[in-house]
């Protein structure tokens, strides 16, 4: 089954500009405010590069 990106908000301290956004070679994640990041998923190719980077382990690639 193909992978999917999902975003764990318990995980998300949303108090911070979310690093992870930058990361992302194909500009899939947004964010507005403080919030956890959003995930557009007609951009995202599943590469694992945010999932990798996320501290919080908040953004996770699922089976
Ligand atoms: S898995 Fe890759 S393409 Fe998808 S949001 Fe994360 S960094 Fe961007």
């Amino acid at each position: 089954m193909e992978k999917k990106l999902i975003i764990k908000k318990e995980r998300c301290p949303q108090n911070h500009k979310c690093p992870a956004v930058n990361i992302c070679p194909v500009g899939a994640l947004s964010q507005e405010g403080m919030s956890a990041p959003t995930i557009d998923y007609n951009k995202c190719i599943r590469c694992g590069k945010c999932s990798n980077f996320c501290p919080m382990k908040a953004l996770v690639l699922e089976e």
